[in-house]
């Protein structure tokens, strides 16, 4: 790259890039982060009167089980077989401040689904991962079924959405790490959780 190029015309180096996002996890910043949006949206929740379908939505990866170790890992990059390997050992940490969140609303008596773009093939290890942390009690666990593979998230999450509406489902909250875990229609209030390590359209 020549040294006088037009500023914005190139890429920034993926290597700084890769520090600056290690460092934003590392240093606390994220935890930080994750504390203050949890205290914000348990503040809106503690406020809101609960009716026998008041549904919560939570989406998983990054949400309430943390990928963040195994991504470090292979350096952030994404490699179709070592995640899904990652997915069938089934031993993801908990995110603790997500899962703070999910004890108020399963002993306030809110209904939980857990709305995921992993696939229904993987529907035990994914089952036995949230057992394993604590996430015991929920309504649904949705994952994508075979005709669901080839479209965006976030017409899936909407379908789905709309699916579990139409059930009886009120869904008054949508928690995720993705903005495709929030767009479209029936979220309810929306939490928006950090993730400064890929994006999902
Ligand atoms: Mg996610």
């Amino acid at each position: 790259m020549p040294f006088n190029a037009t500023p914005g015309k190139y890429p920034p180096n993926l290597g700084i890039i890769k520090e600056k996002v290690k460092k934003y996890y590392e240093c606390g910043q994220y935890h930080k982060d994750l504390e203050r949006i949890i205290k914000k949206a348990l503040k809106h929740f503690k406020k809101v009167s609960l009716t026998p379908s008041s549904t919560i939505v939570f989406d998983i990866d990054d949400t309430v089980l943390q990928d963040y170790t195994n991504e470090k890992a292979i350096a952030f990059g994404y490699i179709q077989e070592l995640f899904h390997t990652w997915i069938v050992n089934a031993d993801a940490p908990a995110i603790p401040q997500v899962k703070e969140l999910y004890d108020y609303l399963v002993a306030q008596g809110f209904k939980i689904v857990f709305l995921t773009g992993r696939q229904e093939k993987d529907y035990a290890p994914t089952l036995a991962n949230l057992k394993l942390r604590g996430f015991t009690t929920f309504a649904k666990l949705i994952m994508r079924n075979p005709s669901e593979y080839g479209i965006t998230a976030s017409l899936y999450k909407s379908e789905r959405r709309t699916q579990l509406t139409r059930q009886g489902f009120t869904i008054i909250g949508d928690i995720g790490d993705q903005w495709s875990d929030l767009q479209g229609p029936y979220t309810g209030y929306k939490v928006k959780l950090p993730n400064y390590k890929y994006v999902i359209y």
